[in-house]
């Protein structure tokens, strides 16, 4: 992006770029990704199409989705991109805006430069405003009753508004509510029992919440060879969790070393089918209806289990299986032998369902640790997976709220009310420092203004009106659809303040990360620096959060 505007020369293999420009094309390419996303925002963003590699098409207005996707080789870009994973990973929302955040004070941090500002004072005042931004996030939360469910719906409810119908959007917010609810004990939710599965196909309206677990046998296993005829429902089953491969040495492997010697080849041979049986006798004998392994079974001990009427499940994926453990309360074992009566779960109905092209398993009325999932359905596999995106964007509202016990008013009206408080409080400071604060609090009006422009509607004229409403009332927002200032507790739209504290943090973070850069130093590619920053195939959600960038040794 910016680094071809980089003034760059090469010594001894290393290549700098000059001291003033490093910083201002470092800002540049920060600016650059924020203005790449600033119209997803809100409700009523656009869509954008990313165009992959292979050509594969994808349309969005996910932010982190399109940063996720980004193919961005500029370090400060790439900072952004994790900034954006992280705080999806840690809050799962807030990612666009606090990626806009920072392209508002990078933009506002260009200005006090040009104004003869140094880094260091600004870095205090934006360090002294969020100081005080947080405070004020406290003071403006609004208790809710954390046994109301219509007020979590309206939590759930503002992540999915406007990604779909109306319809839609309602029926999400319940079903992410019903879900977290479900799993929750005295304002604590418990998420690993609750699981987000997207299957591709169907309808949205066919989206339910199953009380139980489901695993989803093709992500997780190899269902070819699946026994003909084994029931699709199997009652008080008793199952079975095996760590390891279950095995034994096939007899084509004996056969290199062994070929000249039939007798002893008899003897492995019989030794194997003594394993086998083995394995099948303590199945059996304990009574076990579906066996879970880890890691591959044996076909031959597959078909003749499925002879014995059990139901086999190779290759659970990890999660899965931990999963099944708490909520049957079956314990894993290394081997089939080492099972006893003890180890064995029970789950009140296990239930096979074919669901768009996958086979899923059902396992419902538990005794364990409660364990709910949501099965979303519609669309092709990419819908699926956005849909999969958006809603546990609302699981993650919904419980930070459920913890956090308050909301803040979303639309923009936060940060309004903080950008006044702010630039108030800024004449209170004195010295060069108070600039500083009032480039935050304008910063921060870049929230509500990206809402107003993503409507349609002039920024200028919009926002001065919405300033002048906060005097009176500062839980006034922006209505995405018509652009204008619309009262955020009446219509509901509310968000947890954590989101909105960690989007501050992110913000500045990001920002004096770039700006303690004053020098850009291309070192020579090095054999060992091949580490992953995190650009697999995953999502942004399944990023390992990596709070510093490739370069950042030393900060
Ligand atoms: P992020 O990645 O930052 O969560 P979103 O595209 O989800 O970005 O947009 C979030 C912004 O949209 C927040 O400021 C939120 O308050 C606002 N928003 C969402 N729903 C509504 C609504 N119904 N009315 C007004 N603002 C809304
Ligand atoms: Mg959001």
């Amino acid at each position: 992006m910016a680094r071809t505007n980089r003034q760059q020369w090469i010594t001894h293999g290393v290549e700098r770029t000059a001291r003033a420009d490093a910083r201002q094309a470092n800002i540049a390419a920060g600016r650059a990704v924020a203005t790449a996303i600033r119209t997803t925002l809100g409700p009523n963003g656009s869509d954008k199409m990313l165009i992959g590699a292979d050509g594969t098409v994808i349309v969005t207005n996910d932010g982190a989705s399109i940063l996720a996707r980004m193919d961005v080789d500029d370090p400060i870009a790439e900072m952004l991109v994790s900034v954006a994973a992280a705080q999806d990973q840690t809050v799962g929302d807030g990612t666009t805006t606090a990626v806009l955040l920072t392209g508002e004070l990078l933009a506002a941090t260009e200005e006090l430069l040009s104004d003869g500002l140094h880094p260091t004072t600004i870095l205090a005042g934006y360090h002294h405003a969020v100081d005080r931004a947080r405070k004020r996030l406290d003071a403006y939360g609004i208790e809710i009753d954390r046994t109301d469910d219509e007020a979590l719906r309206a939590v759930a409810r503002t992540p999915v508004t406007g990604r779909w119908d109306d319809a839609s959007a309602e029926r999400f917010a319940d079903l992410a509510t019903r879900g977290v609810r479900a799993v929750e004990t005295g304002g604590h939710v418990d998420v690993q029992n609750l699981t987000v599965t997207a299957l591709p196909g169907g309808e949205l309206r066919e989206s339910e919440l199953v009380s139980g677990l489901l695993v989803d046998m093709d992500a997780s296993s190899t269902t070819e060879g699946f026994p003909f005829g084994l029931p699709r429902q199997i009652d008080t089953a008793r199952l079975a969790l095996v760590d390891t491969e279950i095995t034994v040495d096939t007899a084509d492997a004996i056969e290199s070393v062994t070929v000249s010697e039939p007798e002893q080849r008899e003897r492995l041979r019989a030794y194997e089918s003594e394993t086998r049986e083995d394995v099948i006798r303590t199945l059996v004998a304990l009574g076990v209806d579906v066996l879970f392994c880890q890691k591959s079974i044996d076909t031959v001990v597959r078909t003749k289990l499925a002879n014995e009427g059990m139901f086999t499940v190779e290759r659970t994926r990890q999660d899965e299986f931990d999963a099944l453990s708490r909520a049957t309360e079956a314990t894993a074992v290394q081997s089939v032998t080492d099972l006893t009566r003890a180890d064995i779960g029970r789950a009140g109905s296990i239930e096979r369902r074919s669901l768009g092209g996958t086979e899923l398993l059902t396992i419902t009325d538990c005794p364990g640790e409660r364990h709910v999932s949501l099965l979303l359905r519609g669309g092709t596999e990419h819908v699926a997976e956005e849909t999969q995106r958006i809603i546990e964007d609302c699981i993650a509202a919904v419980r930070l709220v459920l913890h956090d016990g308050r909301v803040l008013p979303g639309g923009g009206a936060t940060e309004m009310a903080l950008a006044r408080d702010l630039s108030a409080h800024a004449d209170t400071v004195g010295g060069r420092e108070q600039l500083a604060i009032k480039a935050f609090a304008e910063a921060l009006e870049g929230i509500p203004r990206a809402l107003i422009a993503n409507a349609g509607l002039d920024p200028i004229d919009e926002l001065s009106a919405l300033r002048s409403r906060h005097e009176e009332n500062a839980t006034i927002g922006i209505d995405p659809t018509t652009g204008k200032p619309r009262d955020m507790v009446q219509s509901k739209v509310f968000e947890p303040p954590s989101v909105k504290d960690r989007c501050l943090t992110s913000a500045l973070g990001a920002t004096s990360r770039i700006l303690r850069v004053d020098d850009i130093i291309r070192a020579k590619p090095s054999d060992s620096d091949d580490t992953d920053h995190g650009s697999d195939e995953h999502t942004a959600r399944a990023h390992r959060s990596t709070d510093g960038y490739p370069w950042a040794i030393g900060h």
